[in-house]
């Protein structure tokens, strides 16, 4: 990580952790914990590279969700739910959260974690918990993304 100056006093920066930062675009809620920052003296914040929230968000949107458990979509009119391990028929509305926690490793960044917190069904069958529909999740990833950061008061670069 390179230092920069502080986009609003000019000061340099440090590299700081940002502990915790949330934000929600409903259904889903995002945690950011110790997310790799630039501070100055008078705790002033910006991402830690002026790519950062792009790469971030390309890296959950395309690497990790996809890699979340997810139920078959079936139907085209009706929407129907199956469950992805053993098929049965899941009850059309999503039942409880469920927090998956994510390890985020972006080239030269050290690495953070990020937990997605989003409505699930538990089959009832076999006890499988997946997401109600993974485009779900990715369309309401930017703003909540966004949410999360707005509430560190992180500007940009
Ligand atoms: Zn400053
Ligand atoms: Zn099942």
């Amino acid at each position: 990580m390179t230092t920069r100056r502080c986009t609003i006093c000019k000061a340099d920066t440090e590299a700081a952790r940002l502990a915790l930062t949330h934000g929600e675009d409903a259904p889903l809620a995002v945690t950011v914990h110790d997310m790799p920052v630039l501070e100055c003296p008078h705790g002033h914040r910006q991402f830690a590279s002026a790519d950062f929230p792009l790469l971030l968000l390309d890296h959950l949107m395309e690497h990790d969700e996809p890699q979340l458990p997810a139920s078959e979509t079936k139907g085209l009119l009706f929407k129907h739910y199956h469950c992805a391990a053993c098929g049965t028929k899941l009850a059309s509305s999503p039942d409880q959260p469920h927090t998956f926690r994510i390890d985020v490793a972006l080239p030269d960044c050290p690495q953070f974690n990020i937990d997605l917190t989003v409505p699930v069904h538990r089959c009832q069958h076999c006890g499988h918990e997946q997401l109600h529909s993974l485009k779900d999740v990715r369309k309401h990833t930017p703003a909540a993304l966004a949410h999360a950061f707005k509430a560190a008061e992180i500007a940009a670069a």
